[in-house]
């Protein structure tokens, strides 16, 4: 049984506060007698609503129990204590067997159910034009109907979805608006869709954009293309990946100007390496390489495959490139990711006790999973360059 009391700053109010927690969930939050010795801060686990596949096993391949339990015991000990699993496109009758099966997995092991939030369905009702295509099989891209939107909500039940569509789709307006009414929040990503087609789906329902700056060709007119339209989009929710490669270091500062950074969320979009050494794995039959950026390419291709990246190195990297106290990134990394897909608040009285304590003095980030400690681990070199002086004076 796990069981205890830890007390720590608070990272969002800069206050001490004192955690207890029992079987596994938070019992009680109160404000701390005493100010805890050294730079201790308790922060919620982060939540991740994009991975494709993480330590080793990719999600895309029909993967044992044990294989996904190993993934996402490595989520979260890595810091990462809930995800939506994300599935890519695929022939859509072998997407929802997929769906089902890795459902019913989930539903079988306290740790899945644990860690595994909901689901992030990214095809096959996206653009399959070369360049937005992105990764993804153009051959498999097809129209939403009315009955794809049913199934996927009778597999999920009432679990969190996120899809992910190319609002220019025939059908997909009428997609977003009946997934909007049965609670699966609409996100476009790999899209070229005009401002007016994008207007019409917002008024639907869409409500997001998947990994904006990627799934776009690496060459756009500068005059018209999708990320301006977007961004006269207001009340988009904007997923981003803060590894300075898929989103250049001064694009991602600028992101932060043109959108309400309160609806940002950051996102790794990792595939099956990440969390692992850079190297090459193979997973199935595909071989890919994790260079020391983190960042995952096919062997000797240039263009991207995924991150390899921890999102708890894109927390400290994400707030170096915005030179702001690491706390300012994490909430875009947590609370503002779950707020979006209707999770609830964060460590909370009554929720999972997952947690991360961040010893600034020490430079390490200890993780907490259903109250049980998983690891200390070092924190990035960044962490230390991450607003650590300006927090500290908060
Ligand atoms: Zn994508």
């Amino acid at each position: 049984m796990s069981t205890g009391t830890i007390s720590a700053r608070h990272y969002q109010t800069r206050q001490p506060v004192q955690v207890s927690w029992s079987d596994g969930r938070i019992t009680a939050i109160a404000p701390a007698t005493s100010v805890p010795s050294g730079d201790t801060w308790i922060a919620p686990g982060l939540i991740e609503l994009q991975v494709n596949g993480y330590g080793n096993v990719g999600y895309y391949y029909d993967i044992t129990a044990e294989d996904l339990e190993s993934s996402i015991r490595r989520l979260r000990r890595d810091g990462c204590s809930r995800i939506l699993l994300t599935l890519t496109t695929d022939h859509w009758s072998a997407l929802t067997t997929k769906l089902k099966r890795l459902r019913a997995m989930r539903d079988r092991s306290p740790e899945l159910r644990a860690g595994i939030a909901g689901w992030h369905i990214e095809g096959p009702f996206m653009s399959n034009v070369p360049g937005y295509v992105g990764a993804h099989d153009p051959e498999k891209m097809v129209d939403p109907t009315p009955a794809h939107i049913r199934e996927l909500r009778e597999i999920t039940g009432s679990d969190p979805v996120l899809l992910t569509v190319a609002p220019e789709r025939a059908g997909v307006v009428e997609a977003t608006r009946l997934a909007t009414s049965l609670g699966i929040r609409v996100s476009m990503g790999h899209t070229n869709a005009s401002k007016e087609v994008i207007a019409a789906a917002v008024q639907a329902g869409l409500c997001a954009y998947t990994h904006y700056g990627n799934g776009i060709p690496q060459a756009i007119d500068r005059h018209d293309n999708i990320l301006w339209r977007v961004a006269q989009e207001p009340g988009v929710t904007i997923g981003v990946i803060p590894d300075g490669v898929h989103v250049s270091a001064d694009f991602f500062r600028i992101i932060h100007r043109i959108f309400d950074p309160k609806r940002l969320y950051y996102t790794t979009d990792a595939v099956h390496p990440a969390g692992m050494r850079p190297g090459r794995f193979q997973f199935g039959d595909i071989e890919m390489e994790v260079g020391e950026d983190q960042v995952v390419r096919k062997p000797g291709a240039t263009n991207l495959s995924g991150s390899a990246l921890r999102p708890l190195e894109g927390v400290f990297r994400a707030a170096e490139m915005l030179q702001c106290p690491w706390q300012d990134a994490w909430v875009r990394f947590s609370q503002q990711p779950a707020d979006f897909m209707g999770m609830g608040p964060l460590l909370s009285v009554g929720t999972q006790a997952d947690f991360c304590i961040v010893d600034q003095a020490a430079s390490t980030v200890t993780t907490y999973a259903g109250g049980e400690l998983r690891s200390t681990l070092p924190a990035a070199a960044r962490m230390r360059s991450a607003g650590i002086a300006e927090s500290a004076k908060a």
